[in-house]
């Protein structure tokens, strides 16, 4: 057994800051398909305020520190709805915790053009507010294609430095838009700023089209978001042979107790062990792939400068990558800035 790990934290690369630990509390969860648990979220985010946002993305931060994380991007919802309220909130944690973890936005479309015209305007406004990503959802307006040309178009005119999708999430093979969107980054040269969040669709593809795709992603330079809770709902997708391929891959909690996920502990090592069982990544080579997920620099450069110079070290009993996988233990100890815990 290797006697300790010591690192600089684990990256968490996709997160819902602003609408965690709704559950319980102010939400109770009841079961129901996706697009019914859509509009009662969109009921809560209406009555949401700037205080109880921060109030809720803080408890879901400080989760996540406790497992040794320090890079979190999280999506926050931009729409009619909640207006800029999320992205003022996590703003101001981004600055309040600047010590201690590299925080990045990506201002979100969740709702979708169709729904919320006025959308355009405030994400536009949101990315005039501070250095943050714009997010789209491949499945949230009827015409896919349009809404990510539309998400490009506005990275493009407002010089976005990463652009984010969910895409293909219901898993369905008819809704697979991977394909086009990363024909789409190739041909506007944004393939090494854009991030596919999911993919689900691409596991219940035909293998060709799957390959196709792979080799479309390849080409374009995207890297992919693999979210092992999303098992609960659909299959999760080709993980192996991404990482065969040669795309860069890491890990999100994303969705972390409310009304998609009522559970979410925000520790990294326990996602990863949910991917390792659910495609079997058992063996050692395998194993350190996952882990090597969890400590991939950031793309961006100026979040890797900022993560260089956070200073952290977060320190485990165990240095054993099987071990680490077997118990997602918290970390041992942990230093980040002038700040300093142990357990
Ligand atoms: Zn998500």
């Amino acid at each position: 057994m290797t006697q300790s790990w010591q690192i600089r934290g684990l990256s968490n690369e996709h997160a819902h800051l602003d609408k965690g630990m709704l559950v319980p509390g102010s939400a109770v969860y009841t079961d129901a398909p996706a697009p019914v648990r859509g509009g009662w979220t969109r009921e809560h985010k209406a009555g949401f305020t700037k205080q109880g946002i921060y109030e809720r993305a803080e408890a879901a931060l400080q989760q996540m520190l406790s497992y040794g994380t320090t890079y979190v991007r999280t999506h926050v919802d931009v729409d009619p709805l909640v207006g800029l309220k999320g992205v003022e909130a996590l703003l101001e944690l981004q600055a309040n915790y600047a010590d201690r973890v590299v925080i990045d936005l990506t201002a979100f479309n969740q709702e979708g053009f169709e729904r919320y015209a006025e959308t355009e305007e405030l994400l536009a406004e949101a990315l005039r507010m501070g250095r943050m990503g714009i997010g789209g959802h491949t499945l949230t307006d009827s015409d896919g294609q349009a809404h990510i040309r539309r998400i490009y178009d506005l990275a493009e005119r407002l010089d976005a430095p990463w652009i984010e999708f969910h895409t293909d999430e219901s898993g369905k093979p008819e809704h697979f838009l991977l394909p086009y969107l990363a024909r789409e980054a190739a041909s506007r040269g944004l393939g090494s700023r854009v991030y596919a969040i999911h993919c689900n669709s691409l596991a219940n593809v035909p293998d060709e089209a799957a390959e196709d795709a792979i080799g479309l992603m390849v080409s374009a330079g995207l890297q992919v978001i693999v979210c092992p809770t999303a098992i609960a709902t659909r299959a999760i997708t080709r993980t192996k042979d991404l990482l065969a391929a040669g795309v860069r891959l890491t890990l999100g909690s994303d969705n972390m107790s409310d009304l998609f996920n009522p559970l979410g502990s925000g520790n990294m090592l326990q996602y990863a062990q949910l991917l390792a069982y659910v495609q079997r990544f058992y063996e050692p080579g395998e194993q350190q792939a996952l882990l090597d997920m969890l400590l991939a620099e950031p793309v961006d450069a100026e979040a890797a400068l900022k993560l260089s110079q956070l200073d952290a070290e977060v320190l485990y009993s165990t240095g054993d990558v099987r071990e680490l996988l077997t118990h997602a233990p918290r970390p041992a100890a942990m230093r980040r800035g002038a700040a300093s815990t142990s357990n």
